[in-house]
């Protein structure tokens, strides 16, 4: 059995003392989560006070976003060793706000990945489709070629490692959410997918959902068989918000 992961993803979002209110909510209702293992994943910025906070919580902490590159003259970056150093477990690659506003492409992201892989810690790999594409029927195309391109580049091990969340681009702060049905279809393509190259890691690979996933519509989502977690933007932001999507977990 896969044991479900709810990560928030703060995004940009978060001051000293917004974020550490919220931490604080989280880690005091944190006890009231029977299965789920939670993660946040905060600004660069907050990561200090992640670490401080969330020390012997049980609740991990990941970052949003790492170089390619192990360390040097990479003005403005932040290197896999520097997030460990912070207590990182988690770190989200590829994600679609990254690939579309910061031109990531698949190589970039599989390198992303890598490094984290290398140093430690377990990336939180996105993918998704954008409304177009799934009108247009290329969903499955799309989010094969995503996979792709990163397997192709690091193997199928490195799947052993790593998370899988499906984001549907369209869903992304929009209040729109996918159906739990239009979610799991995507989330056995995708295990299918791994499937192709080792049975056993399908088998063991957490794929989280992600997009206006809310208290309203987590248990819906999280009861279907191949979703086993969520990736939470805006409702990870408000700790009681967050902590009914873990019970739910
Ligand atoms: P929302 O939950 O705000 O739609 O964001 C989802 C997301 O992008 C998580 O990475």
């Amino acid at each position: 059995m896969r044991r479900p992961l709810i990560a928030g993803n703060w995004k940009m979002n978060g001051t000293k003392s917004s974020a550490e209110a919220l931490l604080s909510g989280v880690v005091s209702g944190a006890a009231s989560v029977a299965k789920a293992e939670i993660a946040v994943c905060v600004p660069f910025p907050l990561l200090y006070l992640g670490e401080r906070l969330l020390a012997d919580s049980g609740i991990q902490l990941g970052a949003q976003n790492v170089c390619t590159e192990p360390g040097g003259a990479y003005t403005g970056e932040v290197s896999a060793a520097m997030l460990v150093d912070f207590g990182c477990r988690y770190v989200i690659c590829g994600h679609s706000e990254r690939r579309e506003y910061y031109g990531e492409t698949d190589e970039i992201i599989a390198k992303k990945v890598s490094v984290s892989i290398a140093a430690g810690m377990k990336p939180i790999l996105c993918v998704g489709e954008t409304l177009q594409q799934r009108e247009d029927g290329l969903t499955e195309q799309v989010i094969g070629a995503q996979i792709n391109g990163v397997m192709s580049r690091i193997g199928i091990d490195a799947f052993d490692r790593l998370e899988i969340a499906y984001e549907p681009v369209w869903a992304i702060g929009t209040g729109k959410t996918a159906s739990p049905e239009q979610a799991q279809d995507v989330h056995v393509f995708i295990r299918n997918k791994v499937a192709d190259e080792s049975a056993a890691i399908a088998e063991k690979i957490r794929i989280l959902y992600g997009g206006s996933m809310k208290a309203a519509n987590a248990r819906e989502l999280l009861s279907q068989a191949d979703i086993d977690g969520g990736l939470i933007g805006g409702a990870s932001l408000v700790a009681d918000d967050f902590l009914v999507i873990c019970q739910a977990g």
